[in-house]
Parts: C-alpha cells; sequence; structure tokens
C-alpha cells in the first residue's frame, strides 16, 4: 500500500452509478475530487449530494477530448465508459471512443501530472469464459464482432493501452477487473438483471428472465466494489485485479429472490437469450485477497435490501413527478 493518503484525484465517469460512490468515498477520506463526466449516462443527481462539499468539482467535460486540470493530481481513476448492455448496444461508437481515446486522454492526464492511473476494467474481458471461476491469468473467449464486442474490445484494448503506457512511458498504472456490481443509484432503466427485475416485480409486471435462467453471475454490492478499486489504487500494483464477489448466482434464482424480498406475485416469463450472453461469471478473487487484503463484506440479504429501498424512493419521486425519479 502506499504510504501517503492521495490529496487530489480525478474521477472520470464520476456521476455514473459506480464512480459517484467512488468519489463520495474519497471526500469521506479526506481528498479532494475533481469529477469529469459528459453525463452520457450518468447523472448529475448521483452527484448532488457532493456539490457543497469543500474539494469536491464537477466538470461536465467528454474525456473523448483532451483535458486539463489545473493544479496538482495524485490519482486518475478512469472509470468513464457506458457499462450496462442496453447503454453500450446503443452507443457502440461512444462506447469504444471513450474507451480508446477517453482511455488516451486519461493516461495523457496522469503523465502530465505524474499521477497514479487505474483502469475500471471489467470481467467482459473473459467474455465467455471457458475457465471458471476466472482468474486474471485467464485471456478470455470474445467474439470480436459480436454485438458485445464493442464494449469487451473496448475494454481490451483500454488495458492493453494501459499496460503500453507502464511498459514503454512508465507510468504508474493499475488496472481492476470489476464484476457485476449492483446497489442504489442504479438507474431505472439500467437494464442489467437487479435493475430490470427490481423495476418489473415493484411494478407488478412479469419478471422476464433471459434464455432458461441457469446462466449465472457473481453480484457484489457497490460500497465493496468501491473499497476495492480505491485499495488497488493505493496499492503499488499493476494488476489486473479481479474485485467481484464470490456469490455466485442462477438469473432464475435471482429473480424468485427478488420476487420473494418485494412480496409480489409478480410471474417469471422467458425471453430469448441474447448473442454471445456469458453461461458463467464468477471471479477468483485470492489476487485480491493477498494483495490487497480485500474481500467483499456486504452480504447479498443486505445488499438487495438497500437496492430495493434505492428502487422504491426512485419510482415514488417518479410517481410524484420528480426529476431525479
Ligand atoms: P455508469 O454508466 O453508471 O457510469 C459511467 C459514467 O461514465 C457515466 O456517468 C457516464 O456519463 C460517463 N461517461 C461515459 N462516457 C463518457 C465520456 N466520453 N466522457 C466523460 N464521461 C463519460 O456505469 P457504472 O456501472 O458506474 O460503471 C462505471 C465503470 O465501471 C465503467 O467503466 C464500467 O465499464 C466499469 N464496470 C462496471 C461494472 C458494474 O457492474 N457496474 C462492472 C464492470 C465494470
Amino acid at each position: 500500500m502506499s504510504a501517503t493518503p492521495p490529496r487530489r484525484v480525478v474521477v472520470t465517469g464520476g456521476a455514473g452509478f459506480v464512480g459517484s460512490w467512488l468519489c463520495e468515498a474519497l471526500l469521506d477520506d479526506g481528498a479532494s475530487v475533481v469529477c469529469v463526466d459528459n453525463l452520457l449516462t450518468g447523472r448529475q443527481d448521483n452527484v448532488a449530494d457532493l456539490l457543497d462539499r469543500p474539494g469536491f468539482e464537477f466538470l461536465q467535460r467528454d474525456i473523448c477530448e483532451p483535458l486539463d486540470v489545473p493544479g496538482d493530481v495524485d490519482w486518475v481513476l478512469h472509470l468513464a465508459s457506458p457499462a450496462s448492455p442496453p447503454h453500450y448496444l446503443a452507443m457502440p461508437i461512444e462506447t469504444m471512443r471513450v474507451g480508446s481515446m477517453g482511455t488516451m486522454n486519461a493516461l495523457d492526464l496522469a503523465e502530465r501530472k505524474a499521477a497514479r492511473f487505474v483502469l475500471a476494467s471489467t470481467s467482459e474481458v473473459y467474455g465467455d469464459p471457458l475457465l471458471h471461476p476466472q482468474p486474471e491469468t485467464y485471456w478470455g473467449n470474445v467474439n470480436p464482432v459480436g454485438p458485445r464486442s464493442v464494449y469487451d474490445e473496448s475494454k481490451r484494448f483500454a488495458e492493453a493501452l494501459t499496460t503500453a503506457y507502464r511498459t514503454s512511458r512508465g507510468l504508474d498504472t493499475g488496472i481492476v477487473r470489476i464484476f457485476n456490481t449492483y446497489g442504489p443509484r442504479m438507474r431505472l432503466d439500467d437494464g442489467r438483471a437487479i435493475p430490470a427485475f427490481l423495476t418489473q416485480a415493484l411494478a407488478g409486471d412479469p419478471i422476464t428472465v433471459a434464455g432458461d435462467g441457469s446462466q449465472t453471475r457473481s453480484i457484489c454490492f457497490v460500497t465493496d466494489t468501491v473499497a476495492g478499486i480505491r485499495a488497488l489504487a493505493a496499492a503499488d500494483d499493476a494488476g489486473p485485479v479481479n474485485i467481484g464477489s464470490p456469490y455466485e448466482v442462477s438469473m432464475l434464482e435471482l429473480a424468485e429472490t427478488v420476487r420473494d424480498l418485494v412480496g409480489t406475485s409478480s410471474e417469471i416469463t422467458f425471453v430469448p437469450l441474447p448473442q454471445d450472453d456469458p453461461r458463467v461469471r464468477r471471479p477468483d478473487t485470492a489476487r485480491a485477497e493477498r494483495l490487497l487484503g480485500w474481500r467483499p463484506v456486504v452480504g447479498p440479504d443486505e445488499g438487495l435490501k438497500r437496492t430495493l429501498e434505492w428502487f422504491r424512493g426512485q419510482l415514488e419521486a417518479r410517481r410524484l413527478g420528480h426529476p431525479g425519479g
């Protein structure tokens, strides 16, 4: 772990779901935070409570354009990118631009500031994995011309670019491979399984499960993911390091859990499985435990309950015509 905590951190994608929790945690630790976001998929509402806090700055900027931030910067944490399948499928070019040009601009900023750079990569670099659970040494199974490739390949390119800046320019870099993360501040229209199931169950609508629902994901509560990102930023290590929960659940089981939690009689219906949908997904977290002393602490019962409360609040705000909902 680096001895000195950061004084000033740039977080790209800081107004998104994970980014906003990260900005808040860094401020709580006493760092100043520059949140850079073009609000493509994020919301200013996510950082509304931070705007008045000393040391917080919000820059509405596209990281695909070169970025200058006056003053010293200790860390550049690069989270900007659409992340949910409906978002990146609707914005394929924007996704590839931010993974390539956006990552290069964020790396250039870190280089000019002599800052440590951390890339928020993804378990999607493993594609539809042929090895289970997935260790960092696994190279993945990605269809380069399939619909998901705009996201998977842009993150794989971003990992390669980050590595090139480290090896050829001596930049201090780290790569964190984040697995499925959930929690408050996910958008109602996010489209990933937990927000989709919760909004359907809360409306009393059928809960739609893809395929036969036997495909699995491992779900990690957002505060745990953020603790993992911060731990890698503070460590003197290049990674990649998997950050995710070993709690693996099938989509059908998850739909049933959500239905019971909400207490609705919504029926569960089945829709076609999207092309190249991964069959299984679970991180090998031995490296995160050994290097960072990190492991998730929020169990699925508590995490899902907290997320349900958030979705209830958002739906109520929407019903009352509040713009945040
Ligand atoms: P999100 O969509 O809520 O947040 C992404 C943020 O990036 C948004 O605020 C968006 O407006 C911003 N952004 C996109 N393009 C930009 C650009 N060109 N310039 C500036 N800002 C831009 O998604 P999230 O779930 O919070 O994911 C954050 C990061 O973590 C992403 O890089 C994602 O790939 C990674 N990740 C997330 C998960 C997960 O389960 N949430 C899993 C793996 C990896």
